[in-house]
C-alpha cells in the first residue's frame, strides 16, 4: 500500500483502495479441509444423515467436554437453541436481558411471547450491569439471560446471586464464549444452562449450529425432547417439541473445526495483539482488552471510538475504512431496543439505557480470524493512523459530502 499522507489519499477521497479484495469480520474459519471431507464421506456411506447420528453423538460429547459440563444438546442454530432452552426452563411473562447483544437474544424471548426486558450494560465489560438488574424485576419476571459479549464472561456471581435472591432462572447467551473462562473455570458450567452458536461467522462453526449445555440431566432430557418433536422412540410422543436439531454435515465441519481450535486461538491472539499494538498510539481509540488472566478466544477485535479526542466518530472511519475495502462493522448498532420489533412495544427503552446507547455508537469490529494476516493487521493499522493524523479535513470533508 502506498502510504496515505493526505486526505486524498484515501479511497472514500479517489485514492487507491488500500486492499483488492474485500477483508471481512467473521470471515468462516474452515480447519482441515481434507478431514471434513473424510467425515462427509462417511455420511454418505452410512446414509445416516439427521436425528442423532454418530457424528452429532461426538459433538456433544466433544463439547461437553471442552465446556466442562455434563450434557450438551446440539441444535440447528443457537437462536432456536435460545428458544427451547427458554422453554425448558419455564420463562413466561418477562425475561430481563441485555440490549446491547445481537437481535437474536430477543428475538428468541418476543417470538415465545415472553416480554424482553433490557437492561443496561456495564460500559467497560459491555455485559449486563447486575446493580441495574433488579429495579427492573416484576411480579411477572421469570428469569435473566445474561451475555457473554465478545466472550468476556458476564458478572456471574451477581447475576446468580440475585437470580437465588427473587427466585428466578439464569440462562446464559454464551454465543461468543466457546473456550473462555470465569475464574479459571470454562464458560458452559454456569446459570441453569448456557447456549453456544457455531454460525459461520463464529469462533468454532458448523456452517449453521448450536448447543445448549448444562449440568441439569433433567432440564437435558427435556431440550432433547423439545429438538425432536416430542419424540421419547418411535411412534411415541410424549412433550411439545419442534424440529432444533443438528445436521450430521453440520457436526462433521464442527468436529473438523474443534480440531483446528487451538490453532484459530493462537491466529486469532497473534492478530489481537497486533491490533493492540498497531493502534496503542492513536489517541481516542481504545481496543477491548481480555483479562489477561483468564482464557480468551479473541474472536472479536472491538474497538472504541470516542469522537472528541479522535476527532472522527465511528461512523466516519467505518465509512473510511469501507472505501479502503476493510468491512469493519458496527457490532452491536443500534442496540435491539431501538430495532423495529422491540421499539415499536417500548418507546422510551432508551431512557433506561445510557450505557448502551454510548456504546452502541462508539463500537467497531475490525476483521481477524484465519482469514486475515499480520500483514493485513499492520495494513489497517496504517489506515487508522493516518486519518487520525488527518482527522480534521477528513472529518470536514466527510461532513461536507452528506
Ligand atoms: C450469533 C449470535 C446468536 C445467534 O446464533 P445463531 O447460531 O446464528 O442462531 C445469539 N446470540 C449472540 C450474542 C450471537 O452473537
Amino acid at each position: 500500500m502506498t502510504p496515505k499522507r493526505s486526505p486524498s489519499d484515501f479511497a472514500l477521497f479517489g485514492g487507491a483502495p488500500a486492499f483488492v479484495e474485500k477483508l471481512h469480520v467473521g470471515r468462516p474459519n474452515v480447519g482441515d479441509r481434507a478431514a471434513f471431507l473424510r467425515r462427509v464421506e462417511d455420511i454418505l456411506d452410512r446414509r445416516w444423515f439427521t436425528n442423532s447420528g454418530p457424528y452429532v453423538q461426538e459433538f456433544e460429547r466433544r463439547i461437553a467436554a471442552e465446556a466442562g459440563v455434563e450434557y450438551c444438546v446440539a441444535m440447528c442454530n443457537a437462536t432456536v437453541a435460545l428458544e427451547i432452552a427458554a422453554r425448558a426452563l419455564g420463562f413466561s411473562g418477562e425475561v430481563i436481558l441485555p440490549s446491547f447483544t445481537f437481535v437474536a437474544t430477543a428475538c428468541a424471548l418476543m417470538w415465545q411471547e415472553i416480554t424482553p426486558v433490557f437492561c443496561d450494560v456495564d460500559p467497560v465489560r459491555h455485559t449486563i450491569d447486575p446493580e441495574k438488574i433488579e429495579s427492573l424485576i416484576t411480579p411477572r419476571t421469570t428469569g435473566i439471560i445474561g451475555v457473554h459479549v465478545w466472550g468476556q464472561p458476564c458478572n456471574i456471581e451477581a447475576i446468580e446471586e440475585i437470580a437465588r435472591r427473587r427466585g428466578l432462572r439464569v440462562l446464559f447467551d454464551a454465543a461468543h464464549a466457546l473456550a473462555c473462562t470465569h475464574r479459571g473455570r470454562r464458560i458452559g458450567g454456569f446459570g441453569d444452562a448456557e447456549v453456544f452458536s457455531f454460525h459461520a461467522t463464529k469462533f468454532l462453526n458448523s456452517f449453521e449450529g448450536g448447543a445448549v449445555v448444562t449440568n441439569d440431566a433433567a432440564l437435558a432430557e427435556r431440550m432433547r425432547l423439545m429438538r425432536n418433536f416430542g419424540f421419547a422412540g418411535q411412534d411415541n410422543v410424549i412433550h411439545l417439541g419442534t424440529n432444533g436439531k443438528m445436521c450430521e454435515v453440520s457436526a462433521a465441519m464442527g468436529l473438523t473445526c474443534l480440531e483446528s481450535m487451538e490453532d484459530i486461538i493462537a491466529t486469532n491472539r497473534r492478530n489481537h495483539f497486533a491490533y493492540s499494538e498497531g493502534l496503542a498510539s492513536v489517541p481516542g481509540l481504545r481496543l477491548y482488552a481480555f483479562d489477561p488472566a483468564e482464557e480468551s478466544n479473541f474472536q472479536y477485535v472491538i474497538v472504541e471510538v470516542d469522537a472528541e479526542q479522535a476527532g472522527l466518530s465511528r461512523d466516519e472511519l467505518v465509512r473510511l475504512l469501507h472505501a479502503e475495502n476493510v468491512l469493519a462493522r458496527r457490532y452491536f448498532y443500534p442496540g435491539c431496543h431501538r430495532m423495529a420489533p422491540f421499539q415499536s412495544y417500548f418507546p422510551h427503552a432508551h431512557l433506561l439505557l445510557p450505557e448502551t446507547e454510548k456504546l452502541s455508537t462508539r463500537v467497531m469490529s475490525l476483521p481477524t480470524g484465519t482469514a486475515v494476516g499480520v500483514e493485513e493487521v499492520a495494513i489497517v493499522c496504517d489506515i487508522i493512523r493516518a486519518a487520525s493524523r488527518c482527522s480534521p479535513e477528513i472529518s470536514t470533508r466527510i461532513r461536507a459530502a452528506s
